[in-house]
């Protein structure tokens, strides 16, 4: 599983480990189980590659991978999975080798994100772009704030499949006690901010690209609205932030994406700067 892929906004992937468990609604439908008990694999175990660990040491050389490519990372599991902890840090080193490349690693796991960096991570590794998958305003809440606390060169978010709205200018980073009750506080995750809290200020960098899309291929895919995509387009519009909607969704493709790109008469096509 590596090189070129039909994952719009990536131009190669790369699979240093495989298999996964599953943590929110949006893995309902996760394409690895789905491909991985058709060739009669557990999806549930994680295993690392025998063929594609240090394929990225290769590329170049090969030619199957050109510099400058954008590289999604563990399209067949999450980076931050506990169950990859032993091999990590040699994936790290593997990154860390290939500048030629951009690493676009994804996960689920905001929480493992911290702890799980390599040492020398200081303001985030220029080839490394780091985003977590965030599919209703819930899991927006719950992930968005532990990936904005993380330095990082470029944070993105991808809300796909996208299963309900969500305002991304309104995200829960806390609570705070007003007239008798606590309520979340918000704020608006395409500016940076500092937070003061009890144990000191935090700071907190925006996210800069968000990625959206339905869901798509099953014999049942869940409801996608564009109304959804349009307002986070409008929010992203308002704060200069890119955006990338990879398709409608649903069971049939429309010029080669499932349910086509066209959200109420956009493309949006854009990576961050
Ligand atoms: S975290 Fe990703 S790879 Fe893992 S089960 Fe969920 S959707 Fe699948």
């Amino acid at each position: 599983m590596a090189e070129r892929t039909g994952i719009e906004w990536a131009d190669a992937t790369w699979n240093p480990w495989m298999g996964c468990t599953k943590v929110s609604e949006g893995c309902k439908n996760c394409y690895m189980f789905r491909d991985m008990k058709r060739y009669g694999k557990d999806p549930t175990r994680v295993v690392r590659s025998l063929t594609t660990f240090k394929a990225p040491l290769k590329w170049l050389n090969d030619g199957k991978v050109p510099a400058g490519a954008k590289i999604f990372t563990c399209s067949w599991s999450d980076f931050f999975h506990p169950d990859a902890d032993p091999w990590r840090q040699e994936a790290w080193d593997i990154i860390g080798r290939t500048p030629e490349f951009t690493y676009l690693i994804l996960t689920k796991r905001p929480e493992r994100i911290a702890a799980h960096l390599p040492k020398n991570w200081g303001e985030g590794w220029p080839n490394v772009w780091l985003g977590v998958s965030a599919e209703n305003q819930d899991r927006a809440d719950e992930r968005l704030f532990l990936l904005m606390n993380t330095p990082a060169r470029v944070r993105f978010v991808s809300a796909e499949p996208l299963l309900g709205p969500i305002d991304f200018t309104r995200v829960a980073v806390g609570k705070r006690f007003v007239d008798g009750k606590w309520e979340a506080e918000r704020y608006n995750a395409f500016q940076d901010r500092v937070l003061f809290t009890d144990e000191g200020d935090v700071e907190l960098g925006r996210i800069h690209w968000v990625i959206t899309g339905g869901e798509s291929d099953f014999q049942a895919p869940r409801p996608f609205n564009p109304g959804w995509v349009a307002d986070i387009a409008e929010e992203c519009r308002r704060h200069g932030t890119a955006l990338f909607h990879k398709q409608n969704g649903g069971t049939r493709k429309v010029d080669g994406a499932w349910g086509g790109r066209e959200v109420i008469g956009m493309v949006y096509s854009e990576f961050p700067r």
